[in-house]
């Protein structure tokens, strides 16, 4: 089920790239793979996906030692800054940095480890008040601020679009995120790399790609719907 699912997922990726006149290369897929059990893992690892998603620390920490050590943990979701240091020599990239203060901490854990840890930054692209992100607005002042900090290093943004079903309602929302991508990019900041847009999941990824995005965070798509206990509900 789960090669047929990747499988699906493949083809509707290179479709989109055909649309709009992009390379396949240029788009990434991260597998979402939260709340699904190690051996869906290892299921889609042995169809050749490295890239994996994750949302809380503590499943990354639980689920890092269980499988090969060339997967890529991509952290997806919002982060506490006292979570940070069990994924901080785990993660391949942070794409929520939503506070200065969280990026200062990530930068003091890096440092701790001597790395310097990619990060995206989270933009509230629709201005939903129920997401973290920062505003479109104040993103490049933002990225000024984090562009002083050494151990961590600005890859681009990231974006939850709204939740809709009709992924061309959201085809506006990735086209301002690539806009903003590009002005921030053209300002060549120091110490800043603009060269990832990540943005579309299950429902609008094949828009999102259409829109610029560079890495689609696909779940639903491959591992099936995820089923939560009464405190979550998506
Ligand atoms: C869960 C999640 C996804 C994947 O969502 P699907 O709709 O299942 O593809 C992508 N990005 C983030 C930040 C998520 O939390």
């Amino acid at each position: 089920m789960l090669r047929e699912n990747l499988n699906e997922v493949e083809q509707r990726i290179e479709a989109a790239c055909r649309r709009c006149g992009r390379s396949r290369s240029e788009v990434f897929l991260v597998a979402v793979s939260k709340t699904k059990p190690v051996e869906m893992l290892q299921e889609v690892y042995g169809e050749g996906v490295r890239d994996f998603g994750e949302n809380k620390p503590q499943e990354i920490k639980e689920k890092y030692p269980q499988l090969p050590q060339d997967i890529k943990w991509h952290m997806i979701g919002h982060l506490q800054r006292n979570k940070i240091k069990y994924i901080i020599d785990k993660v391949c990239m942070i794409h929520s940095v939503d506070s200065l203060r969280l990026a200062e901490a990530i930068d003091e854990e890096a440092a701790k480890h001597g790395i310097v840890m990619p990060v995206l930054v989270e933009v509230n692209v629709a201005k939903e008040e129920s997401k973290y992100g920062i505003m479109p607005e104040e993103t490049e002042a933002f990225i000024r601020q984090l562009s002083t900090l050494q151990h961590i290093c600005v890859q681009g943004l990231m974006t939850i679009a709204p939740f809709t079903e009709n992924a061309e309602d959201n085809r506006v929302h990735f086209r301002n995120l690539k806009k903003l991508y590009v002005d921030i990019k053209a300002k060549n900041i120091d110490n800043v790399n603009m060269c990832n847009l990540s943005m579309g999941m299950t429902g609008d990824y094949e828009v999102a790609i259409e829109e610029g995005a560079t890495m689609v965070r696909v779940g639903t798509g491959i591992f099936g719907e995820r089923f939560y206990g009464s405190s979550q509900s998506r």
